[in-house]
């Protein structure tokens, strides 16, 4: 998820929020002012409450955080490095640069986040009661008591054994120590997740229909956010494991059709483009240096009576040496490499473009080693 705000660093981490979290804070904040407040703590002017509503729901925010943060430090300290924290409509996201080297890792990690969470809501349940004793006024401790509460159940919550949530990354971590398979372990605890997520939403749903309460969109919205999660990563993992041990060398299209920058975009369109079976092209310079890739789409923008003068390389999509690959690198790079600008990317070796790769390829191998696979295990 790419951050819309950036919030700068924290604890060396990159932290940064989508808009959408600031639907959470307006929407607890206006709970906070305009029914739980009150109801606790009657008798003070609104003004009162939309403060204490405010400055509440910016605390839930920073609790959020910590729970974020806990993750990020604990994967810092067992060398996996965090990309970026990110706080949005439905909680927060620890991006990790990669997997946890261990089991044990993986569940320290994990527990982490919950584990904060839960320090939170007893340090806010005693702040409750200290508050009471000081006499620091109802706003206050209700104030409190409601960050304590909020704490407990977003650690509860982030227990629930489904992956993505940190409950079901500490089952991944059980499964992978008891089966020594961190695959098969990741699919069960994706598979985990769609169960979680289908719980969530049907609680939701039947909350709307039969208590006729609202709020059970949270739950609805929650339970599929899971389970297109949980799926996609299943995905993922799969797409990963098929493709451990190929090079991009096995699975790029060689020999691929080379467009120089500097040929006027017609003479290209009525020879090579329509006899070659591709959408996009690497474009290379005059001593064969790759300079960018160019779709077809972006060559049919162009105007019919520019396209004599008008040049392939004004019109490609420029790249830079870092986003070539080498026919060496892991298949599986492919993946970070592709953007929607550059749907093939050139394979270059020795200065010379040997290959193109894309999403096709990418997908044609998944799906012949699975094929590979299966076969296998069916003999
Ligand atoms: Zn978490």
């Amino acid at each position: 998820m790419r951050p819309s705000i950036r919030l700068g660093r924290v604890a060396g981490v990159q932290v940064g929020a989508n808009w959408s979290v600031l639907v959470i804070v307006a929407l607890l904040a206006f709970g906070l002012y305009g029914t739980v407040l009150p109801a606790a703590a009657p008798g003070l002017p609104p003004a009162a409450y939309a403060f204490a509503g405010a400055v509440t729901s910016v605390l839930f925010l920073a609790c959020l955080l910590a729970h974020e943060l806990a993750h990020a430090l604990v994967a810092r300290y067992h060398g996996v490095e965090v990309r970026r924290i990110t706080l949005w409509l439905l909680g927060g996201v620890s991006e990790l640069e990669t997997e946890p080297p261990s089991p044990r890792a993986e569940l320290l990690i994990s527990g982490a986040g919950p584990l904060s969470s839960l320090l939170l809501a007893v340090v806010g349940a005693l702040a409750t009661v200290l508050a009471g004793a000081l006499g620091l006024g109802d706003l206050v401790v209700v104030s409190l008591a409601w960050l304590a509460a909020v704490n407990a159940v977003l650690a509860v919550f982030n227990l629930l054994p489904g992956a993505p949530l940190d409950g079901g990354r500490i089952l991944h971590a059980v499964l992978w120590r008891r089966r020594g398979d961190r695959i098969s372990a990741q699919v069960s605890a994706d598979r985990a997740g769609v169960v979680v997520g289908i719980a969530l939403g049907s609680g939701g749903l039947a909350q709307m229909l039969f208590a006729g309460d609202i709020s059970g969109l949270w739950l609805v919205l929650l339970g599929w956010f899971l389970v297109s999660a949980a799926n996609a990563e299943s995905a993922t993992v799969q797409a990963k494991a098929a493709l451990a041990g190929l090079t991009v060398r096995d699975i790029m299209t060689p020999d691929p059709v080379c467009v120089l920058a500097g040929l006027p975009v017609d003479a290209f369109v009525t020879t090579s483009a329509a006899a070659a079976r591709h959408r996009a092209f690497p474009v290379v310079d005059l001593d064969g240096t790759v300079v960018g890739v160019v779709q077809l789409a972006r060559l049919a923008a162009v105007p019919p009576a520019m396209r004599t003068v008008r040049r392939i390389g004004e019109v490609a999509t420029p790249i830079g040496p870092t986003a070539v690959l080498s026919p060496d690198d892991p298949a599986s790079a492919v993946a970070r490499v592709l953007t929607a600008a550059t749907p093939v990317v050139p394979v270059v070796e020795a200065g010379h473009v040997v290959g193109i790769v894309g999403a096709v390829d990418l997908a044609r191998a998944v799906d012949l080693m699975r094929l590979k696979n299966s076969r296998a295990v069916g003999e």
